[in-house]
């Protein structure tokens, strides 16, 4: 994909003397789906708020398709929006409701006609285009927001936790049919989220934000692997700490020596080393790197989740459930690990 179809250039917001979003800067790809993930109050919104012009940025620069949108009110960005709340017109039926916005847009009667119907198809509701916002489904409320911001063709998509008002089976239903919509549509779309597996499921990339900042933009399995720090690495899902010394391409902890992968055979001195439950192993006592104590278990279905105590402090792992019995709680056991999970997390 190439860059630069939408360019956030060194943008930051100020209310008084709050920073809400400072020196964001990203490009994303024309047809690209990008995620910015975060905990509560980290910016998100105010970004999201500043592509769609609702907010003045303090600082930087907003480019969209070439153009600076600087003196583009939001009106005039061929944005399709969808937030949270559906915002839906009660007094209108959902073939209305989409019709709306073709309507602000003086788009002639028959034209309008046809746009609605592809839209309602789009999203599966064809069949409801004559209900009322009350009698249908928050799941069929929301489809009919994605057809009401998709009708008017938008340069850009943006998504504002369109699903978490859904509960947990039909947001992940609802995960898999706006991947694929905004696949066949290619539209370019920016999602706000603080569910890191929404993040990770639908986006090609995500920017993943703290305190106003942007700390890495990558593809999420890469975010994943690869996390630029310890606060990355904890959002995207449980991370181990393993305090170490480095030298010669060996790290010691609690009195053990283990291999360091390649790439971290130059680490000198005290390192802070991660690396992620599921790729640690529990072995039998003296079989592992590190010897530990199973404390407790909690069984996930797919798998078990795990806590170790070590040396080092408690250490999750996951292990698959392959039908056979758990480990006890209370075991004695060890753990083990491919060097090559091991990551190093910078100094903060
Ligand atoms: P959430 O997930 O809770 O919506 P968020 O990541 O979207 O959070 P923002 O809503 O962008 O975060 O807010 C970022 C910061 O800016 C917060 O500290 C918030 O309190 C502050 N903020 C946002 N809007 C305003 C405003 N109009 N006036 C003052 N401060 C604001």
């Amino acid at each position: 994909m190439r860059p630069g179809y939408l360019v956030l250039d060194g943008v930051a917001k100020r209310y008084g003397p709050i920073t809400a979003v400072q020196g964001v800067s990203i490009e994303v790809a024309r047809g690209e789906f990008l995620g910015l993930l975060g905990p509560s109050g980290c910016g998100k919104t105010t970004t999201l708020q500043m592509i769609a012009g609702f907010e003045t940025p303090s600082e930087g620069r907003i480019v969209l398709d070439g153009q600076d949108l600087a003196d583009t009110p939001p009106a005039r960005r061929g944005i399709g929006l969808v937030f949270q709340s559906y915002a839906l017109f009660p007094h209108m039926t959902a073939a209305e409701n989409v019709a709306f916005g073709l309507e602000m847009r003086r788009v002639p009667r028959a034209e309008r006609a046809r746009r609605v119907a592809e839209a309602l198809d789009l999203v599966h509701l064809s069949h409801l285009a004559d209900r009322f916002p009350r009698n249908m489904s928050g799941g069929q409320q929301q489809r009919v927001a994605l057809a009401r911001a998709l009708v008017i063709e938008p340069q850009l998509l943006l998504l504002d936790e369109p699903l978490s008002n859904l509960d947990a089976k039909l947001r992940e239903e609802m995960q898999v049919e706006l991947r694929e919509l905004q696949r066949r549509v290619g539209v370019t779309t920016i999602l706000v989220t603080h569910d890191q597996q929404e993040a990770m499921a639908l986006c090609d990339r995500v920017a993943v934000m703290q305190a106003g900042r942007v700390m890495q933009v990558d593809e999420p399995w890469r975010a994943y692997e690869v996390p630029a720090d310890g606060f990355v690495a904890d959002f995207l899902g449980r991370s181990n700490r393993l305090p170490a010394r480095a030298a010669n391409g060996m790290a010691e902890a609690a009195g053990r020596r283990f291999a360091l992968p390649p790439e971290l055979a130059g680490a000198r001195g005290e390192v802070m080393l991660t690396i992620r439950p599921e790729r640690l192993r529990i072995e039998p006592e003296d079989a592992g790197a590190l010897p530990g104590r199973v404390h407790s278990r909690v069984f996930l279905g797919a798998s078990w989740l795990y806590r170790v105590d070590t040396a080092l402090g408690p250490m999750m792992v996951t292990a698959q459930n392959t039908g056979a019995p758990p480990v006890e709680e209370g075991a004695r056991v060890s753990l083990a690990w491919d060097p090559h999970s091991l990551r190093q997390l910078e100094a903060a």
